[in-house]
Formats: structure tokens, sequence, C-alpha cells
């Protein structure tokens, strides 16, 4: 039995086969949907279903059921039960189409004790060109691909990235430490659909754990820059004062723009810490009785991404303004790891 999918925006349509997933049948029609991890972790294939039904074999990661149940799906992970409209009136396009090209290391610098800023140029000196929010894939052969966000701005020749170590990773732990400037790795960008939602325009809440705060560093200049931003408040989770590797900036930008908070919360700070303390999302939602009004974006951990997707829908937060950007792993997760 096969099923018809229609592509509102895109004003495309496909055969879907009931036993494959609409992202398969997406591809062997030439139909390019938005997709990233396709294990249902990252949620860059939700789309409104307009019209139809759908199923899983087992509820994605990334769809919590008041998503679901507000008629969004993961294309990567849903078989159709019906015909299909799909929309994705939501997702931004993509600035420019990802190419691939060796990029040259042009030095790196520890930022913490487990954070590496990785700077890189395009060899073809072209600049590069993507949407604040997005990030690239570092191609490492056999071993495959390993995904960083942006940090720094598009346009220019240089690309700066935060790298976050590993225990065991083969490119964060291993090979990382090895580059020297003048060495070359294959990557591919622009790639992902996180960015700002300028036509939104309502009151902003950030919240980032770790090098989650890659993506949103980048998002939050190219906001001061165009001056005319909602009000904005950026929550950042690390464990310890010293893995705060950027308070200085965020501390300078709060203090010189009226319309921006900064808030750094530890789970694990010393006895002289005089802020917040736990998980970011609690922090959040400490400030918060109620997010319907807001914007969201959160970036980071695939655990607080869910928790505080939950969490922040049950204070009233509205999928359609809820943006996440989730650093899954790349290679199956040991067990008891945590981030
Ligand atoms: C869209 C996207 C953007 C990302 N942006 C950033 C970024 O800007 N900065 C950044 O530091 N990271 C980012 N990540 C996470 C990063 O891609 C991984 O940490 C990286 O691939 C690890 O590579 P590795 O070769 O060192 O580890 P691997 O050799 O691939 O893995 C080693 C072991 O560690 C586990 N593992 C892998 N990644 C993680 C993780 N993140 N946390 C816990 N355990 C893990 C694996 O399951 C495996 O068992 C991003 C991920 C995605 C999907």
């Amino acid at each position: 039995m096969s099923f018809r999918i229609t592509w509102i925006e895109a004003q495309r349509s496909f055969e879907a086969a009931a036993t494959e997933t609409v992202l398969e049948a997406a591809r062997r029609a030439g139909v390019a949907l938005p997709s990233e991890c396709e294990f249902g972790g990252c949620g860059t294939c939700r789309v409104k279903l307009v019209q139809g039904r759908v199923q899983y074999d087992e509820p994605p990661l990334a769809l919590s059921p008041e998503e679901a149940g507000a008629g969004y799906a993961l294309m990567c992970q849903a078989r159709a039960l019906a015909d299909l409209a799909i929309s994705t009136e939501r997702l931004l396009d993509a600035p420019a189409p990802a190419r691939r090209c060796n990029a040259t290391v042009l030095g790196t610098q520890a930022l913490s004790r487990d954070v590496t800023r990785l700077m890189l140029a395009c060899e073809d000196g072209a600049p590069f060109v993507f949407r604040p929010g997005q990030y690239l894939n570092v191609l490492l052969g056999e071993a495959g691909a390993r995904s960083f966000s942006m940090a720094s701005q598009p346009g220019s020749g240089e690309i700066e990235l935060h790298i976050r170590r590993i225990d065991g990773g083969y490119f964060t732990e291993t090979l990382l430490g090895s580059l020297h400037p003048g060495d070359t790795l294959e990557v591919e960008a622009p790639l992902g659909g996180f960015g700002y939602h300028e036509e939104d325009y309502r009151p902003i809440v950030m919240a980032a754990t770790g090098t989650g705060i890659a993506p949103l560093r980048s998002m939050l200049a190219a906001m001061m820059a165009a001056g005319d931003a909602p009000p904005i408040e950026l929550y950042w989770g690390a464990r310890t004062e010293q893995d705060l590797y950027l308070h200085d900036e965020f501390t300078q930008l709060a203090g010189r723009t009226e319309d921006f908070r900064y808030v750094p919360v530890l789970s694990r700070a010393g006895a002289t810490w005089a802020g917040a303390r736990g998980h970011v999302q609690d922090a959040v939602l400490a400030a918060h009785d109620d997010l319907a009004g807001h914007a969201l974006y959160l970036c980071g951990s695939p655990a607080m991404i869910d928790d505080a997707r939950r969490a922040f829908m049950a204070r009233g937060a509205s999928v359609r303004y809820l943006y996440a950007d989730s650093f899954t792993f790349q290679h199956p997760q040991p067990a008891g790891e945590a981030v």
C-alpha cells in the first residue's frame, strides 16, 4: 500500500509506501526534505502535518507527546498511515547549498580544560557563507563525519569552532590535539536548520549547555549587529566557573546592552559562586512562571533539550516558537555517559 505525500511549500508530491519512512520516500523521489541525524534525535526533519496521520516504530526522541499532539511529525521516523499534506512553513531556508572544501587549520587554543577553539579557513579563499546557528561536518573518511557549530560570524574567510573533548573520542581527543597551523581538514558546510526566526518578534530565552553556546553566540552577534532584536535572556549551563569560557564576553555584552540579560548556571559550583546553581533549564523555570509569550532557543546536550522542551511546554511555551539544536552523538553513546 502507498500514500501520496504533498509538501505544501515546495509544491512537490511523491508516493510513500506504508513500509518506508517519509524521508526515505522523499529521497527516492528526489525531493530534498530537510534532515540531519536520521534517527529521530535532532528534530531537523520536523514538519507540521496539515493533513493525514503517521505512525512510528518507537516514539522519536526529538518529538515530545505535546508536539505530536500539536500535529508535528519527524519525517525520518514517520511512516504514513494516509495521504499526507506536510508543511515546513516555520523552517528557515538555507542561505547556501552545502559544499565541500579543504579547510586549512589556522590555529587551536585551549578555552577551558576540555574546550578547544579551532580556527579554520577554506583553502580556496572563498568567504564562508552560512546562517548563524548552522554547523559544519568535518569529514574523516572511513571514520565518518563529526559535526561542529560555527561560533563565528558568516562572510569572513575564517571559521571559529568550540570543540569539547569527549573521552575516547576519535576526533576530539585523538586528532584535534595533533592539529597544527597549515594542516588540512575536509569539511562540508553549511548544514542544519537551526537559527534565529526574526519573524517571531517576541522576547527570547536562549538556553545552552557547554559548547552548545557556540551557535547561540553566532546568532547573538548577528542579532546585535542588526540592532532590532527583541529582549534576550541567555542562560548558559556549565559544571564549574572554569567551564564558562565566554563569561567575560557575555558579562560585558550584558553591561552595555539594555535588553540583554546573561545568566550563567553552574551544576557543580564552588562555595564562593554567587550565581544560579543547578540545571540550566531549572534556572529558566525559576525566572518564568509563564513562557507562553516567548520564543525559545535550546542548544547542547540531548538530555537538557529533552528535559527543557517538556518543562517549558508545561509552562506554556508553544512548540511553534521552540527551536532546538541537539548535539546528538554520531556514534552509540556508552551506558551512563553524562554530558
Ligand atoms: C548538529 C551538531 C552540532 C554539534 N556542534 C558541536 C559543537 O559546536 N561543539 C562540540 O563540542 N560538539 C558539537 N557537537 C557534538 C560533536 O559532534 C561530538 O561531540 C563529536 O562528534 C565527537 O566526536 P569524537 O570523534 O571525538 O567522538 P567519537 O569517537 O565519535 O565518540 C566516542 C565516544 O563518545 C561518545 N560521544 C560522542 N559524542 C558525544 C557527546 N557530544 N557527548 C557525550 N558522548 C559523546 C560516543 O557515543 C562514543 O562512544 C555537535 C553535534 C551535532 C549533531
